[in-house]
């Protein structure tokens, strides 16, 4: 079998202003793309117009975790509780979506990736959950990352129960979660307080997961959605 070439979006920034810019990503990530049989290519934001050539030579694309995305870009005002916000990667990985839809190249997007996936194609986000939906859960959480800490109902018959199952016990790291789905996805999982989990692309054959927590931080059922994506590239290639 060749050994799919896998795009893994990192970020840029500052941790202080006297710090240099450093990319920055999980290596939990790139782990899960090896164990899975994938060759991680990191990406980190490079001009739009560079989409369309680096999706014409991988085989998949990972949207990972990481900063809000900027609510302009859903047409909202910032939200008091609105997290930093880096409008270069907003802007990178939008495109990276696009590009892989357009050649409907196998795409997971992990927590922060499952916004971008929403917002790219036409959705909207709850910019703070604490603050929207005062009865929730707790999805952040201060347990280990790898530890699951609430539940998520998977939508039956969906691909995502293929992977998973019915009910999917899940770690959360986030404030924000899809409000308005984008047309072309479905909700493939929810928390119990109504918080979307997982979305999956079903307006035609393209295989586009998003989820909200962090795959790549658990073992077990977890690792199946990475060996889905590069089942997915492999098929495709
Ligand atoms: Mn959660």
């Amino acid at each position: 079998m060749r050994r799919p070439l896998v795009a893994i979006t990192a970020t840029s920034r500052r941790e202080a202003p006297t710090d240099p810019e450093r990319l920055r990503l999980n290596a939990a990530y790139v782990d899960a793309i090896v164990r899975a049989g994938g060759i991680p290519v990191v990406t980190p934001p490079v001009a739009a117009e560079f989409a369309a050539a680096l999706a014409d030579r991988v085989d998949a694309l990972l949207l990972t975790g990481g900063e809000d995305v900027a609510p302009s870009l859903f047409g909202a005002e910032p939200h008091p509780a609105l997290g930093r916000v880096t409008p270069a990667r907003d802007v990178w990985e939008i495109a990276l979506v696009h590009a892989a839809r357009q050649r409907r190249m196998a795409t997971l997007g992990v927590c922060r990736g499952i916004q971008t996936l929403n917002v790219a194609l036409g959705g909207t986000l709850i910019q703070d959950i604490p603050s929207a939906l005062p009865d929730a859960l707790v999805h952040e959480q201060p347990q280990p990352r790898d530890e699951r800490t609430h539940v998520a109902t998977v939508t039956p018959g969906s691909r995502l129960e293929s992977l998973v199952g019915a009910e999917a016990r899940v770690n959360s790291m986030h404030h924000q979660s899809i409000a308005d789905l984008a047309p072309g996805f479905t909700v493939s999982a929810v928390a119990p307080d109504g918080v979307i989990e997982a979305v999956e692309w079903t307006a035609d054959a393209w295989w586009c997961l998003g989820v909200q927590w962090h795959p790549e931080e658990l073992d077990g059922a977890d690792a199946k959605l990475f060996a889905a994506l590069i089942a997915a590239a492999t098929s495709a290639s």
